[in-house]
């Protein structure tokens, strides 16, 4: 199938190779035109804008930042409204506001554009070696046409509800994984700071109730203070803000989700916002003096 992607960036990028590998064919752009020439070399052409790809493609995917972004890149100038014809599909798999989904969507609808978000878990390991886990809002009916297409980038695509659910799901996620981060980097600190080896610590306790995907993935980059994203702290103070603005609108406190919202400000105010999260543990060492 021939297909639109936008956004080539640490997920974007990986997405489009295992699209390629599975025989479609696709469209690509980025205003990074780097990241386009590193597709365009794996067997993508280069789309020259947004409007450009979607007027090429029957199905767009965008793979961008937050929602201003992906505002921009389909209702904006040179949009993918812009270009799209009647009928067209657009998957938007970023993590954004599932009230900025909504608001997309309903210019899609004006344009006879279907839609989907389709926001994703799993970072940059599982992009590359598609298996990502998807998470789909909007008509059950077009998820079901395009989930063999979405399953060639992912393990799991669940259908979670209606526009906008996916990224409130994602938000779940993203609540859950902070907060994992952080509970990891603060029991670290400790046992650092009581004279014990974190190493004898994390063998001792990953295969107990304590252990899960974050230990094991963030716990080593701690230990080695290797803060490479991975999935940056900038990124994740995005979806911890978009979660807030939703309990807000919703009525559902987050105090814990504040409260690591917060480290994560301070990590950006101190210059580390784009380390990977696992950076958590830099707001614990300084204020442990460490
Ligand atoms: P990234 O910053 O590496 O890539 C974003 C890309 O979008 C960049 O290449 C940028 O040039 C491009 N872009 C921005 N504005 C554009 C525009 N107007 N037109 C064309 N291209 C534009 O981000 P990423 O890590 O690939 O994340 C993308 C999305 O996936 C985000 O919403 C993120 O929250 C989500 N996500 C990321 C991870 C991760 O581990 N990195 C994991 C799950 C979900």
């Amino acid at each position: 199938m021939k297909i639109g992607f936008i956004g080539l960036g640490i997920m974007g990028k990986p997405m489009v190779k295992n699209l390629l590998k599975a025989g479609h064919e696709i469209v690509a752009f980025d205003l990074n035109s780097e990241s386009l020439k590193e597709v365009t070399a794996a067997g993508a052409v280069a789309g020259t804008s947004a409007a450009d790809v979607a007027s090429k493609t029957p199905l767009v995917i965008t793979m961008l930042p937050n929602s201003p972004h992906v505002k921009t890149v389909v209702m904006g100038k040179e949009g993918v409204l812009e270009g799209a014809k009647e009928g067209m599909i657009l998957i938007d798999m970023s993590s954004i506001a599932p009230l900025a989904s909504q608001e997309i969507n309903k210019a899609c609808s004006e344009k006879k554009v279907k839609m989907l978000d389709a926001p994703v878990s799993g970072g940059e390991p599982k992009a590359v070696d598609g298996t990502l886990a998807i998470m789909v809002g909007g008509d059950k009916a077009l998820f079901e046409e395009v989930k063999d297409l979405l399953l060639v980038m992912g393990a799991t695509a669940v259908h979670c509800g209606s526009i906008g659910a996916g990224n409130t799901t994602k938000l779940a996620n993203q609540i859950i994984v902070a907060l994992n981060i952080a509970a990891v980097s603060e029991a670290f600190t400790l046992v650092k700071k009581a004279g014990v080896d974190p190493q004898l610590v994390f063998d001792a306790i990953k295969g107990g109730l304590a252990g899960s995907t974050v230990l094991n993935a963030k716990a080593p980059m701690m230990m080695d203070s290797n803060f490479k994203p991975g999935f940056k702290i900038d990124l994740h103070i995005k979806d911890l803000a978009n979660a807030m603005d939703t309990g807000h609108g919703t009525g559902s406190p987050l105090p814990l989700t504040a409260s690591v919202r917060e480290m994560m400000e301070t990590l950006h105010a101190d210059g580390n916002g784009g380390d990977d999260h696992s950076a958590l543990a830099k707001y614990y060492a300084k204020v442990s003096g460490m």
